[in-house]
């Protein structure tokens, strides 16, 4: 352990399985002494989230529904049981029906658009108005964004205009939380084969794409989001707040494809 959480605790929301991008922020802030907490979402993934949570000594904090607000203060009150005060907030959750991560954005169906933008912005809001109540020695909470929030990625749609706004909840959460010294950032992170990933239309085209373009030539791994979200949940980051990072091989700084690319 590098002992940059010695210390901390906090929760981590959007763990599914061994693959997750939560699993690798988990597995970063465990090896760098964090105490942790756990949700799951549904019977289903307890079964996945339980025998992990063991793994790091987790707290399993129990079942979160985001579109269920007594779930959400379910976990909040049993944090308060446990810790009493949390130091960080890891917010890893998205959903949106995948029949429209597909095709043209402009047929996104009412029901669809406000159910994307429930679970996947307005619930960064929910969570850290519990936790500001827990934090009450500062503390730093992450969440999770996609480069199709700044620019048009094929089949992303919706998902895309959802992590715009869930950008501008960061940006306006720092600024209410700044003065009681918490802090709001997103890291904006590269394709990754997840369970949520695979519901994206040419999924596997599009991480291909990315591998032959990124100045890195390659795709990133849960585990360097892991240590970046490191660097963003530890003192390390101390003077950062509203910020998205982009954890991507360096994608986003290119303006066209390589000319040494290979035609995919
Ligand atoms: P994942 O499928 O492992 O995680 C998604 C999580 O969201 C799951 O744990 C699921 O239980 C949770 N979730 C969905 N609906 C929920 C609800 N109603 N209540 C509570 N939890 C709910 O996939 P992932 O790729 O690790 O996704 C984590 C985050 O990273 C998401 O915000 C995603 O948009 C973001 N992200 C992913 C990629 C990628 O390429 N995989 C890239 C950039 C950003």
């Amino acid at each position: 352990s590098n002992g940059l959480m010695e210390g901390k605790r906090g929760l981590i929301m959007g763990v599914a399985n061994n693959r997750s991008i939560a699993w690798g922020i988990a597995k970063a802030l465990a090896d760098a002494g964090a105490e942790i907490a756990l949700t799951y979402q549904g019977d289903a993934l307890r079964k996945r989230v339980e025998p992990l949570a063991g793994e790091l000594d987790a707290l399993l904090a129990g079942h979160c529904d985001v579109t269920d607000e007594s779930t959400i203060d379910a976990v909040f009150e049993t944090l308060a049981a446990h810790w009493g005060q949390i130091d960080f907030v890891v917010h890893a959750i998205a959903f949106s029906d995948k029949d429209e991560l597909t095709g043209r954005y402009v047929e996104t169906s009412r029901a669809n658009f406000t159910k994307t933008m429930d679970i996947s912005v307005f619930s960064l809001t929910a969570i850290t108005a519990r936790a500001e109540k827990l934090m009450t020695d500062g503390g730093s909470i992450l969440t999770l964004t996609y480069y199709g929030a700044e620019k048009v990625m094929p089949h992303y749609n919706v998902m895309g205009v959802a992590k715009a706004a869930l950008e501008a909840s960061v940006r306006y959460l720092a600024v209410d939380l700044g003065n009681k010294a918490i802090r709001v950032n997103a890291i904006s992170a590269g394709p990754i084969k997840t369970l949520a990933a695979s519901g994206i239309g040419d999924f596997r085209y599009i991480l291909k794409w990315n591998e032959y373009n990124a100045p890195l030539k390659r795709s990133v791994s849960v585990e360097e989001v892991g240590q970046s979200a490191l660097y963003l949940l530890s003192d390390m980051s101390k003077g950062v707040t509203g910020e998205v990072h982009h954890v991507d091989c360096g994608y986003h700084t290119v303006g066209m494809k390589a000319v040494d690319a290979p035609d995919i």
